[in-house]
């Protein structure tokens, strides 16, 4: 399956996933790429059967804004599929999530991938056995959560696309390293959108239990780009994650992404103020000074600190300051965004990228 591509990346910050779902597919008139009478499948990320404030799970709101999009422009062949981890049960995830309920209200059929018939395709990594309804969807909608990964260190839209195969091949492809059969995988699977909800996922565990905040949506047409985009955003080395430049080598996009491709739809704001509610957080923060930060500048900086940990193994000596409370205040130290833009040293952006905040750290830490 392979689909034109549309262009470019849409960003938003909010929590209201109905709302600002809508307003991403419609910045990016995504109807307009959508043939009349076309079958479509919304493909979520239901890895475990956990509600999606663990850090693990689509929101049921983007799956209600995606439905509410389309049904409004006409489109109402849509269905929902997905095909959780080999441990869980994916209706009890359809259940937890409310996807149950969004099916019901909207007319809207739910398949179990687990139980689908299986396409055998042969390929680099041997024979895949990719779910048929997936592979005779006219038009894919890929729905991942962006999120930690303790294999593949990150995941979300390639990685996302394992729940469309069998349960024998999700284990194998654990035991070939993950990286090559994502890769391959996403060159035979190709989502004509990808939607990420990247409003609270997990810090370092795809199974979620340390969320963390960051109040934030992508959309976009490239699986791999929006890849290659969201471990700047995690501040995560691309190298750390060999299946991004493999799925390009196989065909599957483009690592490429460039500023002006980026729409930003709004702004963070401060009535998403950051409350640290785990221990890890907590640790990794203690030399903090938090005044009502938003949560999208706050949650970058918990994703910084961590990856400089993980991938340096440093810790942020340097004071560090952020949120609107240090607007035009001079500060000693780091400030983190454009309202700590009087500090000593800053990480511009509203919010910045992790992986800006992770190198002025780091540049700092070896002087
Ligand atoms: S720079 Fe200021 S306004 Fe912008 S996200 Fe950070 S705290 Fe919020």
């Amino acid at each position: 399956m392979d689909f034109k591509m549309g262009k470019g990346l849409y960003e938003i910050y909010g929590t209201e996933a109905r709302e600002m779902t809508i307003r991403m597919m419609e910045a990016a008139n995504v109807a307009s790429g959508i043939s009349s009478g076309a079958s479509v499948a919304l493909k979520p990320n239901l890895v475990v059967a956990k509600p999606p404030e663990s850090g693990a799970t689509t929101h049921a709101g983007v799956l209600e804004g995606v439905i509410q999009y389309l049904q409004s422009h006409e489109i109402s062949t849509i269905s929902i599929m997905e095909g959780s981890w080999v441990g869980d049960r994916t209706e009890s995830g359809f259940s937890v999530c409310g996807y149950d309920q969004i099916g019901y209200n909207y007319g809207v059929p739910l398949y179990d991938l687990k139980k689908d018939r299986y396409r055998k395709v042969d390929s680099d990594v041997g024979t895949i056995h990719i779910s048929e309804r997936i592979l005779n969807t006219d038009y894919l909608i890929n729905l991942p959560v962006l999120k930690g990964h303790c294999q593949t260190v990150m995941t979300c839209a390639l990685k996302n696309l394992k729940g469309c195969i069998s349960d024998a091949d999700k284990r194998r492809f654990h035991a070939l390293g993950l990286h090559q059969p994502i890769a391959v995988l996403a060159s035979i699977i190709k989502p004509a959108l990808t939607i990420v909800d990247s409003i609270c996922g997990d810090l370092n565990f795809e199974e979620g239990g340390t969320p963390v905040q960051t109040s934030r949506m992508l959309l976009g047409f490239d699986p791999v780009q929006i890849d290659s985009y969201a471990c700047h955003l995690m501040g995560i080395s691309r190298s750390e994650v060999p299946y991004i430049e493999l799925a390009e080598q196989y065909g599957a996009g483009s690592i490429a992404w460039d500023e002006k491709d980026i729409t930003r739809l709004n702004r963070p704001t401060a009535n998403s103020e950051y409350r640290v509610d785990n221990r890890l957080v907590a640790r990794l923060t203690n030399n903090v000074d938090a005044r009502s930060a938003c949560s999208a500048c706050f949650g970058t900086l918990v994703h910084a600190l961590y990856r400089l940990e993980k991938e340096q193994h440093i810790s942020a000596t340097n004071k560090i300051s952020i949120g609107q409370e240090f607007k035009n205040i001079p500060v000693d130290g780091v400030g983190i965004g454009s309202c700590c833009s009087r500090a000593l040293h800053c990480v511009p952006g509203c919010p910045p990228a992790a992986a800006d905040i992770v190198k002025l750290l780091g540049d700092l830490n070896k002087t």
